[in-house]
């Protein structure tokens, strides 16, 4: 729920602004920051300022929420010049997730093999 304090990830933190980020976009609903540990020569989390702990948590309520994260990923990537990008959301631990507040990785500046790892 929008009105709760977001859940106590590190992405949680973030928000809060108890620790710092690298910001590249913010707005009402999402915030987007470089990821301290880049793929990629661009590597930008986009998360949700509701703590949706991960995708398969996401109800039908959500689904403005969502379509607004893909939206912002798509702006951040002609931001930071990108003509192609990938969007990755891992959800669940055996799919690679490892912060669980929901996020859109945008990745991009070089080529990128397919399948992933
Ligand atoms: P995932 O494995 O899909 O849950 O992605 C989590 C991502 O968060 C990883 O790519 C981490 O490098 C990134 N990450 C963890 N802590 C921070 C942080 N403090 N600031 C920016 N990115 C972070």
């Amino acid at each position: 729920m929008a009105s709760e304090a977001p859940a106590d990830t590190i992405f949680g933190r973030i928000l809060r602004g108890e620790i710092p980020c690298d910001q590249v976009y913010a707005d009402d609903l999402c915030l987007a920051f470089r990821d301290v540990q880049p793929q990629a020569p661009v590597h930008v989390l986009v998360i949700p300022r509701e703590p949706i702990s991960q995708l398969s948590e996401a109800q039908p309520e959500h689904q403005l929420l969502l379509g607004h994260l893909l939206l912002v990923a798509a702006k951040v990537a002609q931001q930071e010049g990108l003509a192609d990008f990938r969007t990755v959301i891992n959800s669940g631990a055996e799919a690679g997730q490892t912060v669980f507040h929901l996020h859109v990785h945008v990745i991009g500046g070089r080529p990128l093999a397919w399948p992933p790892g």
